[in-house]
């Protein structure tokens, strides 16, 4: 049913409605609460002290009148309540229309901070709910309140109305979760837990709906994504490799180094997917500068070894020409000239690229999104390797793998991402970890610059250059607004190659610069010809230039954890000591200064995300872009992350007797699985 056959919905109520995705009843009663307000402990006015937050109090309207300022212009309203132990002020500012609506003898009941002004008590009301039952019998005790997330002219008052005549329009929903499992983990029904949620008598009621809830989407979440992992599991690969290693031999006698033992044992998980029974799917996660691109090499070798193509993909052009500049040095001794196919390249060079790939006659093929692109064929794709897959969403790794027939698939991400996201958005891969670093690396001196000491620290970085060494510049981030980004981009390149290094050669690189102009200030500043590069966060992936040895991030504090974390990646790649210096904007408050002091205190990149996912939630985390996220309405991935455990648990339990949900007491999942996430689970209609 839609809302606005709901009492006292009209055209604009439903516009409003709208733009909290809400156009169903049924929505309605998945519109969730972001918090509650504990107003079951009333407390008695004379016990009330100046400074008490988030109180309740319940008490008779002795006195109420409007506030008027001078010229007779209304400031709001103030009410006077009495509850026998005393009397207090409750002042509502700019709310002169409440006496039309509290009004004197009535109780209420009223939620919100103590303070003193002019030597009285005075509560600040948030919240204020009539507490003279319809009934008449004189009063009600506390209550929970909801707080919705609301928008412009849908006040919380109007969202539980409409709620409540949404739970009592009486729509009985189908319960989606088997009665053993409910059983077993004490969950409530699916209609009671939407009265817990939206009409709580206590915090636990309402925490004990949530979790029924939570537990229902967390379910058919891994019901789908385990599906999937035992769909694709269950395809035989066509020919395992053998390990002919005649490539690899070549490529360890000219390796610069050794592997670290990390790297090592993912190749060994790698090798044993491509020697095994089924393709492979795989999730390499490691920190930044941890090498992940020697291990995707090695493992594209493979491939090329086994008579296979491997393709590898970047989210980015610079990152995809710097890997492609990396892998051509690697495989010359080899003999192997990998193509590169980048959006922007001109007509001829695309196609001359795209025939080498269709040929074959370019084993290894390094790219941006171009490598999807309709009319991109490979002669036999093997191997699809997607770098910073965080940047990419589900289908795009799907398109790559698409290229091929039955092609394994590697997905690295250096942003490290908390085991209660892996589990969910890579619920269909395999993960292996790089957990070490390479020898010799030093932790990055990271350092929060108050303004004061800009010029100071300008020549630190100057010091630094002069040694021969190299330093990136990082520009403030600003949101939506491309336009103002670049230029501030460009007032930033002014001053450091005016001011800062006026005999030096800078470069500026930023996203909206032409694809020839990119490569130029890159390779200008791999050889070094350019020491300082000034940069928008084009810069944060992957880029590798082991001479930098510092990083100055412009407005600092309007970077997220994860992402400051990826800038300071950039530097601290080889022996050398390296800086990352922060110099907040004049806006930056005490909360933001505090966050980019953690980062100051801490390198483990798991811990700076799980820290970030909480501050900004999953769908900040990975930016608007990344398509991959379900949305889960209910579900916090971190504060549930337990409930999520034992929900996969359950799924997997049920997937490994019934991997296509055939069995009759199982069929009901099958529909609802399929009416959730219809062409994700395309697999079950065919099975
Ligand atoms: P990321 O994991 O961030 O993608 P890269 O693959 O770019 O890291 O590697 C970072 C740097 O470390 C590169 O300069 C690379 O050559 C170097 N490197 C990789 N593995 C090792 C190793 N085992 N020992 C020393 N240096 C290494
Ligand atoms: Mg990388």
């Amino acid at each position: 049913m839609r809302v606005r056959f709901l009492p006292g919905v009209g055209p604009k109520r439903s516009e409003q409605l709208a733009r909290l995705g809400v156009e169903r009843v049924y929505d309605l009663l998945y519109l969730f609460p972001r918090r509650y307000i504990d107003a079951t402990n009333v407390v008695p006015i004379g016990s009330l002290r100046s400074g008490a937050r988030e109180v309740a109090v319940l008490g008779k309207v002795v006195s109420a009148r409007e506030i008027t300022g001078r010229g007779g212009r209304k400031l709001g309203f103030e009410a006077l309540l009495e509850d026998g132990s005393g009397r207090i002020s409750c002042s509502f500012f700019g709310r002169a229309f409440l006496s039309g609506i509290i009004r004197k003898d009535q109780r209420w009941l009223v939620f919100g901070d103590v303070r003193r002004y002019r030597g009285k008590l005075q509560l600040n009301p948030v919240e204020y709910e009539q507490a003279d039952d319809p009934a008449g019998d004189g009063s009600k005790p506390g209550c929970v309140l909801t707080v919705y997330p609301s928008t412009e002219g849908l006040g919380q008052k109007t969202l539980r109305k409409l709620v409540g005549s949404a739970l009592d329009a009486g729509e009985k929903l189908v319960e989606h979760l088997p009665e053993s499992l409910r059983a077993r983990f004490f969950l409530p029904e699916r209609n009671e837990a939407l009265q817990a949620v939206h009409r709580p008598r206590s915090l636990t009621e309402a925490s004990a709906g949530r979790r029924a809830l939570a537990f229902d989407e967390l379910f058919y979440l891994e019901l789908m994504l385990l599906g999937r992992k035992y769909h694709v599991g269950q395809a035989a690969r066509v020919r395992p490799y053998k390990k002919h290693n005649h490539l690899l031999k070549k490529l360890a006698a000219s390796l610069p180094f050794e592997l670290t033992g990390a790297q090592k044992k993912v190749i060994r998980e790698i090798d044993s997917d491509l020697t095994g029974p089924h393709p492979l799917s795989r999730l390499v996660q490691g920190d930044v500068g941890s090498g992940k691109t020697i291990v995707a090499l090695i493992a594209a070798l493979r491939a090329v070894e086994n008579g296979y193509q491997a393709a590898l993909m970047a989210p980015t052009e610079v990152l995809a020409g710097q890997h492609w500049r990396t892998l051509s040095r690697l495989l010359e001794p080899l003999e192997i000239e990998p193509a590169l196919l980048l959006g922007k390249q001109g007509a001829a060079v695309k196609r001359e690229q795209a025939a080498r790939i269709a040929s074959g006659e370019a084993r290894i093929a390094v790219g941006t999104h171009a490598l999807i692109q309709q009319g991109v064929e490979f002669r036999n794709l093997g191997l699809a390797i997607i770098d910073e897959q965080h940047r990419f969403g589900v289908n795009q790794r799907l398109s790559l793998r698409s290229k091929g027939r039955d092609t394994d698939c590697l997905v690295m991400t250096a942003t490290p991402i908390p085991r209660s996201l892996a589990l969910t958005l890579y619920g269909d891969l395999d993960v292996s970890v790089i957990d070490e670093l390479p020898a010799g690396r030093k932790p990055v001196n990271t350092h929060v610059v108050p303004r004061r000491k800009r010029a100071e620290m300008e020549r630190f970085v100057a010091g630094r250059v002069a040694a021969g060494e190299q330093a990136y510049v990082v520009c403030p981030r600003i949101e939506d607004d491309q336009q103002s980004e670049l230029a501030a981009a460009e007032a930033v390149f002014e001053h450091y190659s005016g001011k800062v290094f006026p005999d030096r050669k800078v470069v500026l690189l930023h996203g909206r610069m032409k694809s020839g102009d990119k490569e130029a200030a890159m390779a200008a500043f791999e050889s070094g010809e350019a020491p300082v590069l000034v940069g928008t966060t084009v810069i944060e992936v992957g880029i590798d230039v082991e001479r930098a040895t510092v990083i100055v991030i412009e407005g600092a504090e309007r970077f997220g954890l994860s992402q400051l974390h990826q800038l300071r990646g950039r530097v601290g790649r080889g022996e050398l000591e390296s800086w990352c210096l922060f110099l907040p904007g004049a806006q930056a408050g005490a909360d933001s200064l505090g966050r980019l002091e953690i980062l100051a205190s801490t390198t483990d990149g798991f811990k700076i995300s799980e820290e970030d996912l909480r501050l900004r939630g999953p769908g900040d985390f990975f930016g608007r872009r990344q398509s991959g996220l379900p949305e889960l309405r209910c579900a916090d991935l971190i504060e549930d992350y337990p409930l999520l455990v034992e929900a996969r648990e359950c799924a997997r339990g049920i997937l490994s007797d019934d991997p296509y949900l055939e069995s009759e007491p199982n069929r009901p999942l099958r529909r609802e699985l399929i009416r959730r996430f219809h062409n994700r689970v395309g697999f079950l209609k065919v099975g």
